[in-house]
């Protein structure tokens, strides 16, 4: 995944300073309780929610489970409809194979439509290495771009902002990637959406080449979907003389039928909306309208090693809607940032570990990043079992060691950071398996219960720090029952 997030601490290192910064918490308390409140109304206007929810989950289950023979069907409706279709097994081969369409081109810049997987794969970071400059063209994108800053939000990757941060910004940057900000800019929002109108026209009138990824891929006719509410995105898809698009490999449904039902379902569950503002569909190549050249790169990157998880396969589901995000009680105090990846929320929480392994320390930490509290459950429009993956992730995490990845193979590693868990559950077993052993233990711990110490020492100490450790009886229960009950088995 992205370079950017490299060497990123484990969550609660991250979520500790982020809790400290308290217009972040601000930010983002307003912003995902607006929405919220507004998803909530959006979804209780339509009677069948609960059979359009369970159809987006049966589609993506089918779909998923029939995948290599919808990815070659897509591939063939694409290349007779004109575009070319690459494969890329990760992110270096991704950026690589973008990389060279664009030189091909003999451009060095594009504008890019908003896209999950281009930030995935770190491709603004590749162009860049190549002399290629990357235009942002989504509104809180470019605030991000400009800002130097990287995504919190899978929706509104710049909610962290507020509008006087996106002013100063704006008047602040806008002058080193083009057009100024006006002067005397305030930080009204028809002031800040017409400064980034202005600066990024002459970006799609200059344009040669456009980059964008995709919500669905529809196999039957390879046709691909974009839906926004801007209108930034079909300027990116329709003005460039070249268009590449960057998808995974899940993003595609078989059928405009089975389109329909998430064409329902992701606006409502996203922005609130009944439709989508503007829904952008293209399939290949069209004499004298829209792109001349189509290049679909259809990026793996960690996805079927995550579909042959049978738990965690259902992540695979998501259509980003980011429901589940702004529900979170954990990401409403942490924000974004904090899972270390592009994709932050429940949904990160249970997809990054899948896609990147859990080698590292933040990996290994997003796992338990929740309360397992549901919230994200009940409002995902695929019904994906947030709470589950987790528990499952989990489990692989204290049990299978880190997980890695060597190429293209997921490597499981003996779990080596929990030996003093391991050594007590040792002794544990050792005892309990000794009834004298056992009675003659607690005797002891009974006479000397006032010699205990009242916190655990070494990496105990957290653990003991915000807990009572409960007394010790001045006499065993064995002894106990043995004094009151004579050691009649059947009293009661
Ligand atoms: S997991 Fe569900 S609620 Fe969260 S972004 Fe994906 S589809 Fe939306």
């Amino acid at each position: 995944m992205s370079g950017t997030y490299l060497g990123m601490p484990a969550f609660p290192a991250a979520a500790h300073e982020a809790v400290r910064d308290t217009t972040l918490r601000g930010n983002l308390r307003h912003a995902t309780h607006t929405i919220r409140a507004k998803r909530a109304r959006a979804v209780a206007e339509v009677e069948d929610w609960a059979q359009l929810r369970e159809a987006g989950k049966r589609i993506k289950d089918h779909t998923l489970r029939h995948l290599d023979e919808y990815l070659v069907r897509l591939e063939e409706s694409v290349t007779a409809a004109g575009g070319v279709v690459h494969w890329a097994a990760d992110a270096e081969e991704a950026n690589r194979i973008v990389t060279e369409l664009v030189k091909a081109t003999g451009e060095a810049e594009v504008v890019k439509v908003k896209s999950m997987a281009t930030q995935e794969i770190g491709l603004n970071e590749a162009l860049e290495a190549a002399g290629i400059r990357a235009y942002e063209t989504d509104l809180a994108e470019l605030i991000v771009q400009l800002g130097k800053d990287r995504p919190s939000h899978i929706l509104v990757p710049a909610i962290h902002r507020n509008r006087g941060e996106i002013r100063d910004i704006f008047a602040r940057e806008m002058g080193e990637w083009g057009r100024p900000a006006p002067d005397g800019l305030t930080d009204t929002p028809a002031e800040l959406a017409e400064a980034a109108r202005l600066h990024l026209r002459e970006k799609f009138l200059r344009a040669k080449v456009g980059v964008s990824g995709a919500n669905f891929m529809v196999a039957e006719t390879g046709t691909l979907v974009v839906v926004e509410s801007e209108g930034n995105g079909r300027m990116c898809l329709t003005l460039p003389e070249t268009l590449i698009s960057v998808v995974g490999i899940e993003k595609i449904v078989p059928t405009w039928r089975d389109l329909e039902v998430f064409l329902q379902t992701l606006p409502r569950s996203s922005t609130a909306e009944r439709m989508n503002p503007y829904t952008s569909t293209w399939t290949g190549t069209t004499d004298e309208d829209g792109p001349r050249v189509f290049h679909l790169v259809l990026l793996d990157n960690g996805r079927t090693d995550t579909l042959a998880d049978e738990v965690g396969r259902q992540a695979l589901r998501c259509i980003r809607c980011s429901a589940c995000l702004n529900v979170c009680p954990v990401y409403e105090r942490a924000g974004g940032h904090a899972y270390g990846s592009v994709y932050p929320g429940p949904i990160g929480a249970i997809l990054s570990p899948q896609l990147r392994g859990t080698g590292s320390d933040i990996d290994a930490s997003l796992p338990y990043a929740s309360s397992l509290c549901g919230a994200c459950y009940e409002v995902c429009p695929v019904a994906i079992d947030i709470p589950e993956v987790l528990v499952h992730l989990r489990e692989r995490v204290a049990q299978g060691g880190p997980v890695t990845r060597e190429g293209n193979r997921v490597v499981l590693r003996p779990a080596k950071g929990h030996a003093a868990e391991r050594a007590a559950m040792r002794a544990a077993r050792w005892a309990l398996s000794r009834p004298g052993a056992l009675r003659a233990g607690q005797r002891v711990a009974s006479r000397t219960r006032r010699l205990h110490p009242r916190t655990l020492p070494g990496p105990g100490r957290a653990w003991s720090g915000t807990r009572d450790l409960p007394p010790v009886p001045a006499e065993p229960f064995r002894d106990w029952w043995q004094r009151t009950h004579g050691g009649r088995k059947d009293a009661k």
